[in-house]
């Protein structure tokens, strides 16, 4: 869309952009749905040992068109990256950017992922965020300038979200 039609009172944003939009930011974050995949194998693969990547990605692929998990990853993103650039007022900034402890707002974010496939989610979520396997500890290490306080949940809860969603269709309930 040029700028100029750009106004904040009656734009509003079609199925597609969003989806897109969310997907992009995705990538240009550094992280791939393959990537999120391998966590969501990871959880599942003593369950169900022919489980293949492939499928893993099928699955995470329909999580990420789900409007709720877009809207997650681009709130959670954009915070991310306004506290890299210094643009968050204190204190949230050095809370942000520090990925405090006692702040939470990261984790309850991602929850909104899980969410979208009920209970069964909340047990694979709250592990990836204890154990921080594969792409989540690289975006939690920390070094160098970059944010990903919002982001590393976020991904954990969208292979969550994936490893519930194989796991309620393949025990037969209703396909998403
Ligand atoms: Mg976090």
């Amino acid at each position: 869309m040029p700028m100029h039609e750009y106004h904040p009172m009656n734009y509003r944003p079609g199925t597609a952009e969003v989806a897109e939009t969310a997907r992009e930011w995705l990538a240009r974050r550094g992280v791939t749905i393959t990537q999120i995949a391998q966590l969501t194998l990871m959880l599942q693969k003593d369950y169900y040992p022919n489980l293949t990547l492939e499928e893993c990605e099928k699955n995470v692929e329909a999580v990420l068109k789900k409007r709720e998990v877009q809207n997650a990853l681009l709130t959670g993103i954009q915070l991310d990256m306004l506290a890299e650039e210094g643009k968050l007022m204190q204190p949230l900034l050095s809370i942000v950017r520090n990925d405090e402890g006692l702040y939470g707002c990261d984790e309850v974010l991602a929850l909104s992922i899980v969410n979208v496939y009920g209970s069964i989610g909340l047990t694979n979520f709250g592990y990836m965020d204890k154990v921080k396997p594969g792409i989540m500890k690289r975006l939690n290490n920390k070094k160098g300038n970059e944010v990903h306080t919002f982001l590393d949940d976020i991904v954990g809860a969208i292979a969550a979200a994936a490893a519930s969603r194989m796991a309620h269709n393949l025990s037969g309930d209703d396909k998403d």
